[in-house]
């Protein structure tokens, strides 16, 4: 059997529990490439979902020669589950990240692929607005693009922009060779260069399903950490060395009011326990800090390859 020729452009797709919204969404996919003219193929990954996701999506394979389906042996997040994606993708000129849950209109690619044919190798959508998503959400994204805007030195990070967006063979060769455990997919796109452009659009909420990100999960999310890892007790002494600094600066406001209005029968004392609660507290925060750099460095020592397959099958797709 002679294998197909490779693609041109591959879409990959990360679905964890999106058995409600796939048939959906590869039907909007399918029409919205539909007058492309590039031969295309999607990758859906299925990362360990507990609902029929997987089943549905060989039913797609079945259905549609242009489907691939990679299913990983367990869930491993939606970041490995991308890159997952990403080291099957076939495309032979580019790809294409986009999520399932139709956040991400697939009505967009067209515009993302016209950007590309104009010679930028990086195509990222922007969000104008965040429909459908708490207050809470929104504010919490500005904070974290402003802080990481800060951090980011030379880097920059292009806000309102998900991992939804168009790399050019080159660019996806280039961080397909970034294989480090904590993979923060938007770092590591801006991380790589090469030209790049922004493509503006509307941000849809959520088709069906439900998103997997919420403030309860990434707090349950930590405490099994603890049970797991010998990375998190560090992490808790973060917000023990936190606390104490903040109740010990109360302490210290308490005491200089009170011996304002009422003089101090034992001088010294009470000053010196809240100094020594203060730099306590600030020591602890300090050795949480370097134990969460520890904690990291620790998981890429191991050296363990990223994810496990369980099966992958390719799209049948034919070049011309
Ligand atoms: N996802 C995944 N693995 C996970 C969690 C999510 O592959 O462990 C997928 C999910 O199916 C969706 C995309 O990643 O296609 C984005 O997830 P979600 O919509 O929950 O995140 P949000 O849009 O709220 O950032
Ligand atoms: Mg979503």
């Amino acid at each position: 059997m002679t294998s197909p020729e490779a693609p041109a452009l591959s879409i990959v797709v990360p679905a964890y529990n999106e058995q409600e919204v796939l048939p959906e969404f590869h039907r909007r996919l399918a029409s919205a490439l539909a007058g492309l003219g590039l031969v295309w193929e999607v990758v859906y990954v299925n990362d360990g979902s507990r609902d029929t996701t997987f089943e549905v999506m060989l039913g797609l394979q079945a259905a549609d020669p242009r489907v691939a389906v990679l299913n990983l042996s367990r869930n491993f997040g939606k970041e490995i589950a991308l890159t997952a994606g990403l080291d099957h993708a076939r495309g032979t000129q580019a790809v294409v990240v986009i999520d399932a849950d139709l956040q991400d209109p697939p009505e967009v690619i067209p515009a993302l692929v016209a950007t590309w044919q104009e010679g930028f190798d990086v195509v990222y959508a922007q969000r104008n607005t965040r429909e459908g998503e708490t207050w809470l959400k929104k504010a919490t994204a500005a904070a974290f693009y402003r802080v990481m805007q800060r951090l980011g030195g030379k880097v920059h990070l292009p806000p309102d922009t998900g991992d939804f967006r168009l790399l050019s063979r080159r660019a996806l060769d280039a961080l397909l060779k970034l294989r480090e455990q904590h993979r923060f997919m938007k770092g590591l796109f801006a991380w790589i260069g090469f030209p790049a452009k922004a493509v503006r659009y509307d941000r849809a909420p959520r088709a069906a399903g439900t998103t997997k990100w919420n403030y309860w999960k990434l707090w349950n999310f930590s405490l099994e950490g603890i049970t797991s890892f010998t990375v998190a007790p560090l992490k808790v002494a973060t917000y023990v060395g936190l606390l104490t600094a903040i109740l010990a600066s109360l302490y210290l406001l308490l005491i200089v009011v009170r011996t304002l209005i009422f003089g101090n029968p034992v001088a010294g004392y009470p000053s010196l326990l809240a100094v020594v609660l203060f730099l306590g507290g600030v020591q602890m925060m300090m050795l949480g800090i370097i134990g969460e750099y520890l904690g990291r460095i620790f998981n890429e020592t191991k050296q363990r390859p990223l994810y496990f397959t369980e099966r992958y099958v390719p799209s049948r797709v034919t070049e011309g």
